[in-house]
């Protein structure tokens, strides 16, 4: 993972040798312009970053040192958004997530994901079948909770999936469940009927936060989406899946600052153990080598 954003980043630090004037910190601010723009992190984002190293360089005495010591707090500003947190347990459990996405993101492959993360830490899960659009996507569910043996909720009498999430709720008043994972509906393209039809899921589920699914591969497009997701429904995380195939990684460098929501956790395959806690600490050690 964020191999060609490590790569390009990395060969932009090694770059910069020894400087100590304002001439030389303008050209490694252009080194490390270059390398981000070439892996495809948003140009406002690299604007934004690059003045503030600039501004954060020149506080001390330039130097490398003073530097990366300067790219460092910068980037724990750009990628720190609200905390980061992974998952997050409700005070009184069950722990209810709303899992949105458009169709196709995979948010029904990373709601089995997450279920398989949070079973090898002990937890107890439920999976709700709410996605009622996608005819292939009960079907999916029942596979991929067989396989990683965890619990389905699903209610073939019904094609409203409000109906749905209440009887699960239901079903999860017994207390013996940590977490309530919902799958709920994607489409192609946001539109004004999916969102209401989100809107009264949410209503129902009550949910401790929802998480919405953006597939990498879309670049900018992850970015729009997400944000019209936060405006019209309210997100409290984003998970980026796909990562494995963005070739270039920038995405998720902007992604948090420019949505102004955690990245939560990162898909990288579509295995159901390809899912890792977004650690911003981890990130930035292996961009700054
Ligand atoms: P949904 O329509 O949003 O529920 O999407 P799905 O969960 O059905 O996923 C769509 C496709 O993307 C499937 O073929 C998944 O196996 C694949 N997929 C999901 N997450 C990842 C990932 O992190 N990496 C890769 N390479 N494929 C993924």
């Amino acid at each position: 993972m964020f191999d060609t954003l490590t790569n390009s980043f990395t060969t932009a630090i090694k770059k910069i040798r020894t400087f100590d004037d304002e001439k030389a910190l303008s050209k490694a601010l252009v080194e490390l312009k270059k390398s981000l723009l070439k892996a495809d992190v948003n140009h406002k984002v690299v604007k934004q970053l690059i003045d503030e190293v600039g501004i954060e360089t020149r506080k001390g005495e330039i130097g490398k040192d003073q530097f990366l010591e300067a790219l460092r707090t910068t980037l724990h500003k750009l990628l720190e958004v609200g905390g980061n947190k992974g998952f997050v347990f409700a005070p009184n459990p069950p722990t209810v997530i709303l899992m949105t996405g458009l169709q196709g993101s995979g948010k029904t492959t990373t709601t089995g994901k997450l279920a398989h993360y949070l079973k090898s830490k002990q937890k107890k899960v439920l999976i709700v079948a709410a996605d009622l659009q996608r005819l292939a996507a009960v079907e999916q569910l029942r596979q991929i909770t067989t396989q990683i043996d965890v619990e389905l909720y699903e209610d073939e009498t019904t094609k409203n999936p409000v109906e749905v999430v209440s009887g699960a709720l239901k079903k999860a008043k017994s207390g013996i469940y940590d977490v309530v994972l919902i799958d709920t509906a994607g489409r192609l393209a946001i539109d004004e009927e999916l969102m209401d039809e989100l809107k009264c899921v949410k209503d129902a589920a009550n949910p401790s936060e929802i998480f919405y699914v953006a597939d990498s591969m879309t670049g900018q497009d992850a970015v729009k989406t997400a944000t019209t997701f936060k405006e019209k429904i309210g997100i409290d995380g984003v998970i980026l899946s796909k990562y494995d195939g963005d070739s270039k990684g920038g995405v998720a460098l902007g992604l948090s600052s420019q949505v102004k929501v955690p990245l939560r956790f990162i898909g990288s395959g579509e295995k159901m153990q390809d899912l890792e806690v977004f650690l911003p600490e981890r990130v930035i050690n292996r961009l700054m080598g």
